[in-house]
């Protein structure tokens, strides 16, 4: 059988510990035997981001731009044990910060669903896509302790020195303030990634905010999110059949319960960060949540939502068997190879994409899984497999389909 070929690169970026272990395997099982792959490799191993002073990852970013899909191995975010680790020169940001604000993007998280992983919350058969506003508010606050009785105010100095005032609050002990922002532009390319990806995947869009209370500043994100779509999307969403839906964040998060899914749940950043961990947790295993940054100009990055796994990293170099997951980073492979076969009308790119992720799916549902898998199924009596065992069962299983 002849490979299939692809006629733009893919942008692919590999990363470091337990899932570069797991990339090598998924090329050299999966991918390479079927596919002439057509690649543009960037390695953001962190060895290699060192050496290169990060430029790696800018330059990675940039040939996202340019060829529109890249697909991302997990990579070392450097804390202080990283520095002696790695004997860095320099702490380097995280590389998904760096890309998020290159392509000014947000992250789309949804899980894969598999029958014999159930979520808790029964009534969710299909998956709930949570994208976080991955700018400001809270993340970006400026605190202060009050120590005493005094007037605390908001003040903005315009250009020309014209001052506006709000009083916060008269203290007559201690207390506590903080001010938060956010900017216009980054709100809009938040709402434009949210509404472009639910035309990519043919899904409701929900958005939440406390605009009750939060009169100005909540109810900006209302205001921009609503204009966008009525100028922008509202027809397209029409023509799809999908809808733009808002409501405050305590109603959406009592409908979430009741939902059965199937839509994207857009979150400002602190709704997104407490959200994504409670809908993630629900559906099973964070080894089997996807990950896609997609920017306003309709650039998509893949990626799996789980780190390195250090701690199997450390165990396979010790010589010691693991069980690695590896499923989510062949979604960030199937994902992104789909991508990039739909926008270059090559529909054996996308339909291999689609049967790799099924015999995936197969494979587990036959009872074929790792370990972290099986400490959770429903199945019973599943096969335990190691890391590289599990992806060849997937590969057998990918040939007899
Ligand atoms: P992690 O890699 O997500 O792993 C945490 C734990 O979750 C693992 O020890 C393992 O539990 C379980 N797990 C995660 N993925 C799994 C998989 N595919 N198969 C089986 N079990 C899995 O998080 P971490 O260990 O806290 O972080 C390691 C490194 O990843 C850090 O340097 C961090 O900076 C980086 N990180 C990168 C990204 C990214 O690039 N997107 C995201 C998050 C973290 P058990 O040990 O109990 O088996
Ligand atoms: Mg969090």
């Amino acid at each position: 059988m002849s490979k299939i070929t692809m006629k733009t690169p893919l942008v692919e970026m590999d990363g470091d510990e337990m899932t570069r272990i797991l990339w090598k395997m998924i090329k050299d099982e999966l991918l390479s035997p079927y596919i002439d792959l057509n690649t543009e490799y960037y390695d953001l191993g962190l060895k290699h981001r060192n050496e290169t002073n990060d430029q790696v990852t800018v330059d990675s970013a940039e040939a996202t731009k340019k060829y529109g899909v890249a697909v991302k191995c997990a990579t070392i975010t450097p804390n202080a044990a990283r520095m002696t680790e790695y004997d860095l020169k320099e702490m380097w940001k995280s590389p998904n910060g760096t890309i998020r604000a290159m392509l000014d993007g947000t992250v789309f998280r949804a899980p894969i669903i598999v029958k014999g992983i159930e979520p808790c919350v029964k009534n969710w058969v299909k998956p709930i896509t949570l994208a976080r506003h991955a700018y400001g508010d809270v993340y970006k606050a400026t605190e202060m302790k009050i120590s005493g009785p005094g007037k605390a105010e908001l003040v903005f100095t315009a250009e020309d020195g014209t001052e506006t005032r709000e009083e916060i609050f008269t203290f007559k002990g201690p207390g506590v303030i903080q001010g938060q922002h956010n900017r216009e532009d980054s709100i809009e390319s938040f709402a434009r990634s949210c509404f472009k990806y639910a035309l990519e995947t043919k899904q409701d869009v929900w958005f939440a905010t406390k605009d009750t209370i939060s009169k100005k500043y909540d109810h900006t994100f209302k205001d921009i999110f609503a204009e966008i779509f009525e100028k922008e999307y509202k027809e397209q969403f029409e023509k799809a059949g999908i809808t733009y839906f808002y409501t405050l964040i305590d109603d959406a998060v009592a409908r979430v319960m009741k939902a059965e899914g199937g839509f994207i749940w857009a979150c400002k950043n602190y709704d997104g960060d407490v959200m994504s961990d409670m809908v993630s947790s629900a559906f099973g295993s964070l080894a089997m949540m996807t990950s896609v940054l997609v920017s306003p100009q309709g650039y998509f990055e893949y990626e799996a939502a789980h780190g390195t796994v250090q701690r199997h990293y450390y165990k396979h170099l010790k010589g010691e068997e693991t069980s690695t997951n590896s499923v989510a980073t062949i979604f960030a492979w199937t994902g992104a190879l789909r991508k990039r076969g739909e926008l270059d009308g090559n529909k054996e790119l996308s339909d291999f994409a689609d049967k790799l992720e099924r015999a995936c799916i197969k494979t587990i549902e036959d009872g074929k899984m790792t370990k972290d898998l099986a400490l959770i199924t429903s199945i019973e009596n599943p096969t335990v497999l190691n890391s590289e065992n599990f992806i060849k069962a997937i590969r057998e299983t990918f040939d007899n389909m």
